[in-house]
């Protein structure tokens, strides 16, 4: 927080250091557009072959085959989701939120991308639609869709709160991973990582740049689809946050379920989209 008066004072030149013009870290001109045109025609004829319900207070685990689509449902009531990602044949390669925060943004919504980690740092999903994209920035400077949380611990609410809380996101997504893995949750607690906050609405407050949140605008109906680049494994948790109106890691606020649907394009659909290849960067570290 930065609210407590500063050591020092300002130099001279203060204002002007100030006063410079910030440039975008990152400008992504440079980055191959996904052409939405085409996965949405190809959306069109694409059937639905599964649906998989998330419970309250829970996380389930899906598989994508690359080509495939996936569209996270908000029913029943407003409920904000926890998103991993993984290549579902090398849990190495899974979800980079900063890196897709300093492409993208703070908030992400149609044609935006979901970059994997090192050494891969290749799109694994896009974004194709969006029913909250009306949402824009709102007076608070909050958005929907944030990579700028993390996902509710039993770590940090141990820190902050003390005591044992076991539905955190971090911990169901865990349990749904150990369960997929057959493996004990300490396993697979390695491989959980750093989250799309899915419908949940977040910024910095501009006093103290701390991370809030608000009511999430989402309702039933609403949904946010996502192209699979590669074949994915993906784990979703119902936030016990429910729509992170007041407070998670706890039992306290009310929550709902959320639904996962697939769908699998027709043949020849996609015949004009390939697979992104992992990045050309040759690994040798200047050694
Ligand atoms: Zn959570």
């Amino acid at each position: 927080m930065k609210l407590k008066l500063p050591d020092h004072r300002p130099p001279r030149d203060a204002a002007q250091r100030r006063a410079v013009a910030p440039v975008i870290c990152y400008p992504v001109d440079g980055l191959p557009v996904p052409n939405i045109a085409l996965y949405r025609a190809a959306r069109k004829t694409a059937r639905k072959i599964t649906e998989v319900l998330v419970p309250p207070r829970d996380a389930k685990v899906f598989q994508v085959p690359a080509g495939h689509y996936f569209r996270i449902n908000s029913v029943e009531g407003p409920q904000v989701g926890d998103l991993n990602l993984w290549n579902l044949h090398d849990l190495h390669e899974r979800f980079y939120s900063g890196k897709t925060r300093a492409l993208h943004g703070t908030h992400l919504s149609v044609s935006d991308r979901i970059w994997s980690s090192h050494p891969y740092l290749r799109p694994i999903a896009t974004i194709v639609e969006d029913t909250l994209d009306w949402y824009g920035f709102d007076e608070f400077g909050g958005s929907v869709h944030d990579v700028i949380g993390t996902r509710c611990d039993p770590y940090t609410h141990n820190l902050l709160v003390g005591g044992h809380y076991h539905h955190c996101c971090h911990s169901n997504l865990t349990r749904a991973l150990a369960d997929y893995l057959d493996c004990p949750a300490c396993d697979a607690e390695p491989h959980i990582h750093d989250v799309l906050n899915v419908f949940m609405c977040t910024g910095f407050t501009r006093d103290t740049g701390q991370y809030f949140m608000k009511a999430s605008p989402v309702r039933p109906g609403d949904y946010l689809e996502f192209f699979a680049e590669i074949d994915l494994l993906g784990a979703l948790s119902t936030c016990p946050g429910g729509d992170c109106s007041s407070e998670h890691s706890s039992d306290t606020a009310t929550c709902h379920p959320l639904m996962i649907e697939l769908f699998a394009p027709t043949e020849n659909a996609l015949r004009d989209w390939s697979q992104p290849p992992v990045n050309g960067y040759d690994r040798t570290h200047g050694v």
